[in-house]
């Protein structure tokens, strides 16, 4: 299905965003912090994360992610066993933090997916985890066009370790929201689906009640019913008017406590797949990492994957090693006005110029680079392609200014150097109390774009 760029920055959310609430989340699972805690990406917690590192919730998210962008079909038995695979392939690596249903259920190393679902049958429905609900957003990203599909993907992939019908309801309700957030931009997905389960009434009493509730009315969030409650509580009750609304979204997850990975990697995927990728800031992206050894842009890539259906750009983007940029004046370099520790130039320099670290505002390849590698999802446009514009120059000047705080030298590169190199360039000297005009001055050749320039220059 052909995508728009801002649902393309959607789909890129789904993954990076289930991450994010997981990463944060981590480091105060069982745990209510203090009404004082400063809540941040700081690892640690029971299992002693890294600053950054996922867990299990966004592993088996990753593991359900990575059967689709092979070209699994969940309807198709062969797709189905694929996933069960992935889930067996990620247990196999012996992980330090897996649910108690899961591990029940993967012990047995079933060789099928119907065979996994028989195993979790055995345990009965008394359990009601949330451990299906925390990684079903990515099934969403193979349904764009599909809503039944999405629905009844999501049923299937729950059952191979979660069969009760709370569990099972609960994944519908989830990936369907977060599919027609991708594509619409809005949170009307939830209540929609929970109007199409078995039981609405069950459903919307319980979304009515997140709403109008406080954590402490579903505080046994380990439980699949309250740890949506307390996702949905924390979306509909943050300041929803900014792309800010991720972040604090998230944090209200971890202060409602118990769970919190789970509740804030459930919220996660609805709140990246609303706002995208690039309403994620970088102070987070640049440290989540986790199972099978991913980073925040592998996470962009394998999204994209399964939305494209295999495909690409008319350059490859997001499949191949390196983008072909052939017709383009790739090859400008210019040092900033108000600091030479920052370099800005077009695509040829990315992945060779020595500095500590690139910041990419265009599409690039694959393959890794010796630097530490941030990228940006920033469109040669104004506010109908890029639906974050003004948090996204900001998020990048200030990535730019804390990278110089860390010692290290800067590139700033986009595909020629003319537009959004510029644009980000002059943020920066604003964030620096300087005149951002002066960018003009050492990169003649910019052309930036009218409204790119005035978000950043406002
Ligand atoms: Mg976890």
């Amino acid at each position: 299905m052909r995508l728009s760029a801002v649902q393309n920055d959607r789909v890129a959310g789904v993954l990076v965003g289930t991450a994010a609430g997981d990463a944060l989340g981590a480091g105060y699972e069982f745990t209510k912090p203090a009404a004082d805690a400063v809540i941040d990406m700081i690892g640690g917690g029971t299992f002693n994360w890294a600053p950054g590192e996922w867990t299990d919730d966004t592993a088996m998210t990753i593991a359900v992610a990575r059967a689709l962008a092979g070209g699994a079909d969940v309807e198709t038995r062969e797709g189905f066993d694929a996933v069960a695979a992935e889930f067996l392939r990620w247990y196999d690596t012996q992980p330090k933090d897996i649910g108690n249903q899961t591990r029940a259920v993967l012990a047995h190393r079933p060789s099928t997916a119907n065979e996994m679902v028989w195993h979790a049958k055995q345990l009965g429905n008394a359990k009601q985890g949330n451990g299906s609900l925390m990684r079903t957003s990515a099934i969403a990203l193979d349904y764009l066009d599909d809503a039944r599909g999405c629905s009844d993907a999501a049923a299937a992939v729950s059952r191979l370790t979660h069969p009760a019908p709370e569990a099972v309801d609960a994944c519908r309700i989830w990936s369907s929201a977060i599919r027609y957030a991708v594509l619409h931009g809005s949170f009307d997905g939830v209540r929609k689906a929970a109007a199409h389960t078995s039981d609405p009434g069950y459903w919307l009493r319980l979304l009515d009640q997140a709403e109008n509730g406080r954590p402490e009315d579903f505080s046994n969030n380990g439980w699949v019913v309250h740890a949506l409650q307390t996702a949905w509580w924390a979306i509909t009750t943050a300041d929803a008017s900014s792309p800010r609304h991720l972040q604090d979204a998230l944090e209200l997850c971890v202060r409602a406590g118990s769970d919190t990975d789970t509740t804030a990697a459930t919220a996660g995927g609805l709140l990246g797949a609303r706002w995208g990728a690039s309403a994620v800031p970088a102070r987070w992206r640049r440290i989540m990492h986790g199972y099978p050894g991913m980073d925040a842009n592998d996470l962009v890539r394998v999204a994209m994957r399964i939305a494209f259906d295999g495909g690409a750009d008319e350059r490859g983007w997001p499949l191949a090693d390196t983008i072909d940029y052939a017709g383009f004046s790739t090859d400008r370099l210019a040092v900033h006005p108000h600091d030479e520790g920052v370099i800005l130039s077009g695509a040829a320099h990315y992945d060779r110029a020595a500095v500590d670290a690139v910041i990419s505002l265009c599409r690039v390849g694959a393959k890794p680079i010796a630097a530490e590698h941030i990228q940006f999802w920033l469109v040669d446009s104004g506010k109908d392609r890029n639906a974050n514009i003004e948090f996204v120059l900001d998020d990048a000047a200030r990535t730019i200014n804390e990278l110089r705080r860390e010692g290290k030298r800067v590139l700033v590169h986009c595909v020629e150097g003319k537009s959004r190199t510029p644009a980000v360039a002059a943020r920066y000297a604003k964030l620096l109390g300087r005149d951002p005009r002066d960018v003009l001055r050492v990169m003649p050749w910019a052309r930036p774009n009218p409204a790119l320039w005035n978000a950043a220059t406002r």
